[in-house]
Parts: C-alpha cells; structure tokens; sequence
C-alpha cells in the first residue's frame, strides 16, 4: 500500500530507508562462520542446539538485536556499462553496527531478508543454493587473504519462493534464505550515483539528483569513518578538494590491489556494475562468481554476460572504468581533471606493482626482482591456456618443482604437472559448438548481409566464441590422446626450463642455498591455495543441502578456513581423508559431470 515503508518506490533525498525484515517460517541454521562472529564477540556459549535456535532467531530477521534499526540502502549503478537509475538494497537490509571493543566498526545486514522500497519487481528474497555460495565464498576469500565483506551465518526455513528453475517442467519451490553479511561498510561506487542528473545514453537520473547537501554530507562521512588517516591529514584545509584527491587516489589503490588478488587466486566476479563496487575496496555481492578450473582467459562466468564484458582477464580494465564513474559522481567536490590524473596515475602502475609482487611469491621468487618476471609469468600463462592446465593446481603444484636438471624425479614431475591439464575428452566437450549448423549460417549471414543491424543485437561476441569452438573442435578431431599428451609434455618442458634458469638466479645470490630454498618453498606454500570453492565442491554442498543435510556445507567451510598447504606436509597427501561425495579429493579439478556446470 502506498506509504508502507516497503512498498517499492523513487526514493528521493534519502540514502536510506527503513525496513523491517519479514519473518521467515521455521529458521534453521545452515552454517554459522565462528571466526566471522568472533568480530562482533559472539562465540557460541551454552549447548551447540541452544546457541543455533538463537542464532537462526535473530540472523533470519525474525527477531530484531536490541538496537538494531533496520533501514535498505539507495543507491544507483552502471549496470553492463549503462546507467540504470535507482537499485538499492532491494533484498538486503541493514541491521546497524556494532562496534568492538577492539576499535573496530562491523556493519550488520541480512541478505534475503524480504521486500524493501528498492526490490522493484521482485520479492527481496534469496535461496538456498545463492545463499550458500555467498557464504562459503565470502568466508573462502576472506581466508585466501582477499579483501572481502564477510558472512556470519546462513539460515534456512520453511518459507519458499518460486525462481526460473524448473525440473519435469514444473516450477521449483525454493527455500528462503538469509546470510549475515558484514563489513566496515556496504557503501558503494553506486552509493553517489544516486546525485548522477539523467545520463545521455539511458535518460535515467538518481533519485537525489540536485542534493548537493547530502553528497557532501555522505562523501565527509565516508572519509571521517573509514580513511581517518586522510581527514586528519587535511584537516587544518578550509577547502576539501586536496582531501577528496587524496581519498579518491586511495580508493584506487584499494581498488587496483583486491583486482590483482583476484586475478591472482583465478577468481572471476561476474557482474563487476557500480553498485558492486565497494567504496572501502572490499569484494561485494557474490551472485554468478566462480574460480577458475581449465586457465582460460576469456572466461565468462555469468551466463547472461552474453558480450563477457565481465571475462576474468577484462577485470582490471572494467574496475578502473567503475573507478571513472565513481569520479565522474563525486564532481564537483573532485574535480573530474584532477580525478582523471589521479586514476592515470594510480591505477595501472598499482596493479602492477601488486600482481607482479603476488605473482613472485607465488613462484618462490623471493630475492631480487628482476625484469624479465613479467614475461615470465605471462608465459607460464600462455602455457597454461595453450595445455588446458587448472588454474589453482599448476601452482599448487610448482612448489614440489625438482631443481635439479638431472633429477630423477623430473620425468614424474612432468606427469603429474600435465596430468592436471584438459584431457581430450574435456576439452571437446568444452569446446562443443552450441548452436546448430542452420542457426550458425544464419548469424553469418546476418553479420555479413546488416553488419549494422547485427552489431546492436549485440550478439558479435557470441558468433565469435561460436566460430572459436568450431575451429577447436575440428583440431581437437585430428588429434590422438597421446599426441595431446606429448605436446603437453613439450610445452611444461620448455616453460619449467625457463623457470629453472630464474630459480638459478636467485640460488647464485643467496649464501645459504639450503635456507633459500626452504623460504622458497614456504612462501610459495603460503601462496598458492590448494583449496578454493570450485563450483562443483558448492554444488555437492548445495545438492546435500537442499536434501537437508548441512553437514557438507560445515565441512566445506572448515575446509575453506585453512586453503593453504601446510608445511612439511606431503604434496597431495593430508587429504586422502577428505573426500567430495563422490569420492574425489577436494583439490582435483572439477569432474566431467561438472566440467560445463551452470550457476545461475
Ligand atoms: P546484483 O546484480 O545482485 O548486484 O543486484 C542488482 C539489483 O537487484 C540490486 O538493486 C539488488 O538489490 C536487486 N535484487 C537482487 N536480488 C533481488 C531480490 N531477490 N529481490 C529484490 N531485489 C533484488
Ligand atoms: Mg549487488
Ligand atoms: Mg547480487
């Protein structure tokens, strides 16, 4: 009804509105995360079936934390490179912070937790299967040593929803379900669209176009709570702008360095708009991500990226264009020219820095840097691609790398390093043509008969991917198992011989070679993860999960909290215990069942 605090609606002049969440039939905790909680001072006192009923009381929004006011949060976004107007929280709401004894500030929301002023169209809910992917991940990344929200807990109930999966034809009821999420802030790119006046291209304007009063009042609050160092440092200005520059250069830095993460652990986001991009520099919103199996850097993991705007190797260059729209809404308080300079500055030479220095340590380069290491890596990249190599394996294997030339122990060490490449069989299914021939034809005439016509259906990069798989598949016909196999062999050989050169290097220069090689290879440990949420462990999780049985979910995450390899333990071994159910070891590369799975 109109007026109701929920009912969706422009909201103008606010950047929050209040909410209640509404209450869910028969809560049930899937997972809570202990460290997560830890942050706020929760720790489970008390029977484990006590602290849970409690838990899943409260973290489902069924009953409100004293203190807690409930609000959603208006913001704007460019969504696919368009502006889109207003979006907001329209399935999360903010509880309010808790501040620590420690110091620290967490800001509490539910996602899930029911309709909101922003939930346009839909019903501000979310399901099982979405909801525990955000919660293993956050927590995933959270250990991996991203920067990222975190979540708290994952509740479950007895309310459901329709959503567009279908099985025999018929709709799916989904249970509702909520996570905890927490961070310093939620705050977004997006947070200052909502003063962007109607863009050229869409004719959308934010809600609070014209209240410069509030933009000012949002952009100090920003700086004072969350970049204290740099309000203090201009705090003797009278005029803001050297501060807004200052904060603005750190937001790109922040930015430039949680995106060299990411293309340093194979994590693809999926749907990098604005209002995803959070303004303290912390991985938000994990809707379609995925990890990287198979290296291939055009991956797309969002199904309805038709274009892959949003493919693993376009991340950097898609942040730094959010990073433009973000200034582009804090003018004129930054001016746009300064702004512009900044992120010229900034951005490039940041991201470098930082994904050269990961990149290093995760080759056990650990003395002098040297020029060539660039190349280096981008060969062992092309490598990779060229022999369908797993991304998380190939460097997990590369600590047990032997050194030696001569080693008896080479020949096996090529096997197992190309033992976790694509086998034939893999990869014909993944380049399996998609369309049928008549539907193929018809696109290339379409692109060569209206180039223009064809080009605004947008559908270029589809033909292309298309004629790709094609082409692959016919090689892919000619080709024998063994003759795969050598190939692979030959291009591991040349690429570890290049390595070993490197890796000589820095054994020349260091004094104690046994030393040398012992941080090497506890750098080089403490890199590269074994574990990460490839998709299909989440599925098996999920699979379990719908069926009631949340262990999976539980070990999974305990699984997640440690994804490093430990010392002095062998390659490969400590997990013989731990085994998907399935049978497979948690860090072997997705089965065939999973190889082309499809997250919504
Ligand atoms: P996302 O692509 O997840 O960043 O979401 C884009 C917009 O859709 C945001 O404004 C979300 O709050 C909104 N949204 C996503 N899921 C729901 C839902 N289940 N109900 C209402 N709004 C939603
Ligand atoms: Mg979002
Ligand atoms: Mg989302």
């Amino acid at each position: 009804p109109e007026g109701a605090p929920s009912a969706p609606r422009l909201v103008p002049g606010a950047c929050f509105s209040r909410a209640r969440p509404a209450p869910l039939q028969q809560p049930r905790v899937v997972a809570l995360s202990g460290s997560a909680l830890a942050l706020l001072g929760l720790e489970a006192a008390g029977r484990e079936a006590e602290a849970e009923a409690e838990a899943a009381l409260f973290f489902s929004g069924n009953a409100l934390l004293p203190g807690a006011e409930p609000a959603a949060h208006c913001y704007c976004g460019h969504q696919f490179g368009q502006f889109a107007g207003q979006l907001g929280d329209g399935a999360a709401m903010y509880l309010g912070e808790v501040c620590t004894a420690a110091g620290e500030r967490w800001e509490l929301q539910l996602k899930g937790a029911g309709p909101t002023p922003f939930s346009r169209q839909a019903d501000g809910r979310k399901v099982l299967r979405s909801s525990i992917r955000e919660f293993l991940c956050s927590e995933a990344m959270f250990h991996l040593g991203v920067p990222t929200t975190r979540a708290g807990a994952c509740v479950t109930s007895e309310s459901t929803v329709v959503r567009d999966v279908f099985y025999d034809g018929n709709p799916k009821h989904e249970k509702c379900t909520v996570v905890l999420r927490m961070a310093p802030t939620f705050i977004r790119f997006g947070s200052f669209e909502i003063f962007k006046p109607a863009d050229e291209h869409t004719g959308r304007a934010g809600p609070s176009v014209g209240r410069n009063d509030i933009r000012v009042q949002m952009l100090d609050y920003v700086i004072g709570s969350f970049y204290p160092e740099i309000q203090a440092a201009h705090a003797h200005c009278t005029d803001h702008v050297q501060r807004n520059v200052a904060f603005f250069r750190e937001v790109i830095r922040r930015t430039a360095r949680m995106v060299a993460e990411w293309q340093c652990v194979g994590f693809c986001h999926g749907v990098l708009n604005t209002d995803n991009m959070s303004i303290v520099g912390l991985t938000i919103d994990y809707g379609p991500f995925g990890f990287l199996d198979r290296y291939d850097p055009d991956h797309v993991c969002n199904a309805s990226d038709d274009a892959g705007r949003y493919s693993y190797s376009r991340q950097p260059e898609v942040c730094k264009w959010n990073l433009r729209k973000l200034a582009e809404a804090l003018a004129p308080e930054l001016p746009l020219e300064l702004a512009e300079a900044a992120l010229e500055e900034e951005f490039d030479s940041e991201f470098q820095r930082h994904y050269l220095q990961k990149m290093r340590r995760k080759l056990g380069l650990v003395r002098v840097a040297q020029d060539g290491d660039g190349a280096l890596v981008a060969r062992l990249l092309e490598t990779m691609h060229q022999t369908g190599a797993d991304f998380t394996n190939t460097f997990s294997l590369l600590s047990s790398f032997p050194l030696e030339p001569q080693s008896p122990g080479l020949a096996e060490f090529l096997t197992t390093l190309t033992s976790q490449c694509a086998s034939l069989e893999e990869l014909r299914l993944a380049f399996r043509p998609q369309m049928d021939p008549r539907q193929l034809s018809m696109m290339l005439m379409l692109a060569q008969s209206n180039p223009q016509l064809f080009a605004l259906i947008g559908t270029q990069a589809n033909l292309a991917r298309e004629l790709d798989r094609v082409e692959q598949q016919s090689r892919l016909e000619q080709l024998s198992p063994e003759e795969l196999q050598s190939r692979n062999r030959g291009r591991w050989a040349d690429w570890l011989q290049e390595y070993r050169v490197r890796l000589e290097r820095d054994m020349e220069g260091a004094g104690d070679v046994a030393a040398w090689q012992a941080e090497r290879v506890h750098v080089m440990k403490a890199n590269n993860p074994k574990y990460v949420l490839r998709n299909y462990i989440a599925q098996s999780a999920i699979e379990a999960a719908e069926k009631g049985d949340f262990s999976e979910v539980r070990r999974v995450l305990k699984l997640l909290e440690s994804p490093y390899h430990s010392d002095g333990e062998a390659a490969g071994g400590s997990e013989a215990a731990e085994a998907v159910p399935g049978g497979q070891s948690y860090s072997s590369k997705p089965p065939l069942w999973a190889a082309e799975l499809c997250v919504t």
